[in-house]
């Protein structure tokens, strides 16, 4: 994988402190169509890209002149398939502790990286892009992209996505707006003009709000459903600390975990989809 410089000196330009608070409440603010997704134009720098598709079962046919879908709260999926999420890092401690979890069980998850943190953390970005998870920008430092002015966000945008591609080689295939806030204007532009679908989320336990481990967690099992999309932020001990009963309960109750773009992949006109998909079998014993 190439590792590519551009966008240093942009990057420079933002430089701050990465532990600014950042974690006020993400409310959604979009209303996503059910359409079928198109295929990521992606096409500024050259790099290497997220892989998507993984275990899909099927891929549907595609209905005749579907809109383009430039954002998802949740995908339509033919299994239990869910996208863990985990925003706003990485951070110091908890991000590599959370990594080791996910090795442990063999999962993988989607990081939304804040810039000003992926430039103070450039060997934690190498280890979760070496370990298979995927990485989207989540702007340089997290303002309400819908607040600022076009160049701004073009900034936010573009020094997140070169100290990415500078730590990682690798390009992010989608982005999350902190707080959840765009609109459809922006979500067309962030998909047209810089390449990334946004995600926003169909589960989200409030961990910003309540550090509570067991409140965590229950929120999370209680709102897994297939195709989810769940928020998470792993920048709190909190909701790290929460992750263990998660995966394991999740998975025994038979979930599969993956990556946000490779659950896009999945995503199917909901009439496609089967309706019996609650997962049922046992998972082998989780550790
Ligand atoms: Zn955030």
């Amino acid at each position: 994988m190439k590792h590519l410089l551009i966008g240093t000196s942009i990057a420079a330009i933002f430089l701050a402190a990465c532990h600014t608070a950042r974690t006020q409440g993400e409310p959604t603010v979009v209303v996503v169509p059910p359409d079928e997704m198109s295929r990521d134009p992606a096409a500024a720098a050259p790099t290497a890209k997220v892989v998507p598709a993984a275990p899909s079962p099927t891929t549907a046919a595609s209905p005749a002149a579907a809109p383009v879908k430039h954002s998802y709260n949740s995908c339509n999926v033919d299994g239990p398939y869910i996208a863990m999420t985990f925003d706003d890092g990485p951070h110091e401690t908890n991000t590599p502790r959370l990594l080791d979890m996910l090795k442990q069980r063999g999962l993988k998850a989607t990081f939304y990286v804040v810039g000003q943190c992926v430039v103070e953390y450039p060997d934690i970005m190498k280890r979760i892009a070496a370990e298979g998870h995927e990485i989207g920008n989540h702007s340089w430092s997290h303002p309400a992209l819908n607040s600022v002015g076009a160049e701004s966000l073009r900034k936010q945008m573009d020094s997140t996505t070169a100290a990415i591609v500078k730590s990682t080689g690798i390009r992010p295939a989608t982005m999350r707006p902190p707080y959840g806030a765009t609109s459809a204007r922006l979500n067309k532009l962030f998909d047209e003009q810089y390449g990334m679908k946004v995600i926003l989320w169909s589960v989200d336990p409030l961990d910003w709000k309540n550090r509570n481990s067991a409140t965590v967690s229950s929120r999370i099992i209680q709102g897994a459903h297939p195709g989810a999309i769940i928020l998470a932020h792993d920048i709190h001990a909190t909701t790290v600390a929460a992750m263990p009963e998660v995966f394991d309960t999740l998975l025994a109750k038979g979930y599969k975990f993956v990556t946000v773009s490779e659950l896009l992949a999945m995503d199917r006109p909901p009439q496609l989809v089967k309706k019996e998909t609650p997962p049922a079998k046992p998972a082998p014993a989780a550790q």
